[in-house]
């Protein structure tokens, strides 16, 4: 097995939990974050030899809610373990408000390449309904920081958010491309079990934008951003020539990585193990020198290969019908045959013999779609 050359490391801290957001991760418990680095040491420590890696992406939570100072502190961790490799890409989520003169100046210096910025949206409106405790304004700024430092800046904008029109979305894709971030993330909002979202959705307090809505939002973000010059690589991102995210086309290509921090999920090719999703309770026994793992779903190499269909087809370039048997063993037919007939003939997938790729029209529809393969 190779060693894994790409690695993540999950930062559980944020200022507040904004009321759509299931992630892993603590609000307004900065006193944890001594203990979490403690605690991320001794899980370092799991992986014997340096590892060389290619890709590092920090994720939350907020990373960049640790500050300069913080930052700083954990790389000095980090770097005991997870080595970049010349040209490496090593991005940090961020928050606008955190994105200062400082904070730029200390990206620069660790090394990081990459600043992904949860911004949202860059209507007012918008923003407040989402919950977030940025303004527009905070967005640009955080911007320009990034670009003037030569760092690649990825905009997170979020689509369907309670009471935003078609047309709000097509201005914040027009400021997106008018901000000249180099990559786009476009999500729409899910309304997850457990958040404040979703009890005023309960309570009707909240309304979800309707279906047909939703999609237009989808495809206008299409439209747009393939006019604008960016490629529509996956499901939900978009790059300029040459920005796509490294780091997560690893996992689309089912690449192993290594994954640190509390619900952090590392894969070996085969088996995805997961740490403890509570913040608390993965610091508690990582601490204690308990095991912090969570699940560990050990896969077959036939439910090994379905997964490699779906992360293939939510990307732009599809599926290579030879190299999936390569790199699966299987022949595609033998997997999912039916299923790519069946969506070829609805106008969800054209397949050419060598590559199999979703159309617009599957791509819209594409989570529905995994059922037929993942049996
Ligand atoms: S800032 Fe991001 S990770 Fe933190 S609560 Fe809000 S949506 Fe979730």
């Amino acid at each position: 097995m190779h060693h894994p050359r790409h690695a993540y490391v999950h930062v559980p801290f944020c200022r507040h939990r904004c009321g759509y957001c299931d992630f892993t991760l603590v609000a307004g418990r900065d006193d944890l974050i001594e203990r979490y680095l403690a605690a991320l040491a001794i899980e370092l420590a799991r992986v014997s030899e340096p590892l060389e890696i290619a890709t590092l992406y920090l994720g939350g939570g907020t990373p960049s809610h640790l500050g300069p100072g913080g930052l700083r502190k954990l790389f000095a961790l980090l770097r005991e373990r997870l080595v970049p490799a010349a040209g490496a890409e090593v991005t940090v989520e961020a928050n606008p408000l955190d994105v200062t003169g400082d904070f730029v100046a200390v990206c620069r210096d660790l090394g990081i390449t990459r600043v992904s910025l949860g911004g949202q949206s860059l209507d007012a409106a918008t923003l407040r309904s989402l919950d977030r405790d940025h303004v527009p304004d905070d967005v640009r700024r955080a911007v320009s920081l990034l670009l003037e430092a030569g760092l690649v800046a990825s905009l997170d904008l979020m689509t369907a958010a309670p009471g935003q029109t078609l047309v709000g979305v097509e201005a914040d894709l027009a400021a997106a491309v008018a901000l000249g971030v180099q990559h786009v993330s476009v999500y729409c909002l899910t309304w997850e079990r457990g958040t404040a979202f979703e009890s005023a959705r309960r309570r009707g307090d909240l309304v979800p934008a309707e279906e047909s809505l939703e999609q237009a939002m989808f495809e206008t973000a299409i439209d747009r951003l393939e006019a604008a010059g960016f490629e529509h690589y996956e499901v939900s991102n978009f790059a300029r020539p040459g920005f796509r995210c490294r780091h997560n086309e690893a996992y689309w290509d089912c690449r192993p990585w290594e994954a640190f921090g509390p619900g952090a999920a590392r894969f070996d090719g085969r088996t995805r193990t997961t740490n403890h999703r509570s913040t608390t309770t993965w610091i508690r026994k990582t601490l204690a020198g308990e095991d912090a793992t969570g699940d560990v779903d050990a896969m077959t190499d036939e439910q090994a290969a379905r997964e490699r269909i779906v992360v293939g087809l939510r990307r732009g370039d599809g599926l290579d019908r030879e190299a999936f048997r390569v790199q699966t063993g299987f022949p595609l037919e033998t997997l999912a045959g039916a299923a790519v007939e069946r969506w070829v003939a609805a106008g969800l997938a054209v397949d050419d013999g060598r590559h199999v790729r979703l159309t617009r029209g599957g791509l819209l529809v594409s989570d529905g779609l995994w059922a037929d393969v993942l049996t």
